[in-house]
């Protein structure tokens, strides 16, 4: 297709390595890249037969300013600009992430919602997300013409966006150079002392200085394998494919209900659409997540509560019609209890963690893992890591989206 170097397979496991990642989603290629810029000789394992098969490829790729601390701000805003200057800064040119900068659209339909919304935007402009605009329901209406009658007010940032996960994933692996070895599961650790100094897998033995577990939700197993307890809490969240719906504009943002937080974005030649359940309980990491048919008619039926149609007339008579084609996705969030990743060196010496996005891990891979590695190498002191592992965790309330 190109002269971009392939991903490397391991004709055989590698019985030596600066650094073994664990997990071939887009965590474990982000910190092999951000491993290999920092002179690291890197082999990725992943237990399946093919990368990024598990949690990435269920995402919307979304990318938002939009967050509720200047510390989450800072980590997507650092991954935004490399994203921006991905093909240079990876030396792969031409490497298109298929990038939409569309913007991301929170609707309010309450006196509350909108009330809510005028704290928030000022907020987030003392935190010096400064492009978020405050729309009347007019002027929203006047820029996005499909939006229902009922929107009183609504904030927008233009910059946020989404991109393709799986093309991002497999740009980092081909940056890193790593050593990949499909088929190939963690299953235990070499310790001497108080120190990991190899990982095991059924194909024999891997010798390293650090191991960084990346393997999303099958992140807490993976650790206890160390003799590491994490707080960690995977939870299903759906994702409805519409393939085609071209009633929907194809260049309009990422539109939310503040309220319900329903929302969908534009893509194929229809739409991604998603709903975050919040009494789904915390389970078992899982290798089939299941769907649920519930989860699409809660979205598209308009007497449902949390529907579509609450933001755009367009789904009212779509239901009507009855015509539309779906597939349900799913995948599980893996939710810390401050809904923050654990980015930096456990209390295992050697074993680093890079996993508990919290259903932010495409947008905020690039600075999480950038920050592990930094961590890992001593580059970073921990107190200026807010994401250190054996920071204090306060329970945070759900953030639907
Ligand atoms: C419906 C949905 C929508 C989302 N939308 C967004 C979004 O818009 N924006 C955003 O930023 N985030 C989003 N997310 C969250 C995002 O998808 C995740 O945070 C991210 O994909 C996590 O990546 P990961 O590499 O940690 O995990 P995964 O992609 O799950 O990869 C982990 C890998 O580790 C492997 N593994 C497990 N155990 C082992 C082992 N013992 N040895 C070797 N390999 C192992 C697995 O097979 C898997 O391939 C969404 C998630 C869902 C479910």
């Amino acid at each position: 297709m190109t002269g971009w170097p392939a991903v490397q397979v391991a004709p055989e496991l590698p019985r030596t390595a600066d650094v073994v990642v664990i997990g071939g989603g887009i965590v474990g290629a982000a910190t092999a890249f951000f491993a290999r810029r920092a002179g690291l000789r890197v082999v990725l394992l992943e237990k399946r037969p093919a990368l990024c098969t598990l949690t990435t490829p269920a995402s919307t790729g979304a990318f938002r300013l939009q967050f509720d601390n200047a510390e989450e701000i800072a980590l997507v805003r650092e991954g935004i600009e490399l994203f921006d200057r991905f093909a240079d800064v990876a030396g792969l040119p031409g490497y298109d992430l298929c990038i939409r900068k569309q913007g991301y659209l929170f609707c309010a339909l309450t006196d509350a919602g909108a009330h809510h919304q005028r704290h928030f935007v000022d907020a987030l402009h003392g935190w010096g997300v400064a492009d978020v605009e405050l729309l009347s329901g007019d002027e929203a209406r006047y820029r996005f013409p499909y939006l229902s009658p009922h929107i009183i007010q609504a904030r927008f940032r233009a910059g946020d966006g989404w991109l393709d996960p799986k093309r991002l994933t497999l740009g980092y692996i081909r940056a890193s150079g790593a050593a990949v070895c499909l088929d190939t599961p963690a299953v235990g650790f070499d310790l001497q002392g108080e120190r990991v100094t190899g990982v095991l897998t059924p194909h024999g033995r891997i010798a390293c200085e650090h191991a960084v577990i990346a393997t999303g939700p099958f992140a807490a197993p993976v650790a206890a394998l160390a003799g590491l307890q994490l707080d960690l809490r995977p939870t299903i969240r759906q994702k409805l494919v519409i393939p085609d719906l071209p009633a929907l504009p194809a260049n309009g943002p990422m539109t939310i209900d503040e309220e319900t937080a329903a929302h969908w974005r534009p893509g194929l030649n229809g739409c991604l659409a998603l709903w975050t359940e919040a009494q789904t309980p915390p389970g078992e990491p899982l290798d089939n997540v299941p769907t649920s048919v519930d989860f699409a008619f809660g979205l598209l039926n308009p007497r449902s509560p949390r529907s579509l149609a609450r933001l755009s007339p367009i789904w009212e008579s779509v239901w009507q019609e009855g015509s539309l084609y779906w597939v349900l996705q799913a995948g599980q969030y893996t939710y810390t209890p401050d809904h923050r990743p654990l980015l930096g060196p456990s209390d295992v010496r050697g074993l680093v963690l890079n996993c508990g996005y919290s259903g932010h891990g495409i947008m905020a891979s690039a600075a999480g893992s950038r920050t592990v590695v930094d961590a890992m190498l001593g580059r970073v002191r921990p107190e200026a890591n807010p994401f250190r592992p054996q920071r204090t965790m306060v329970e945070r309330p759900l953030d639907i989206l």
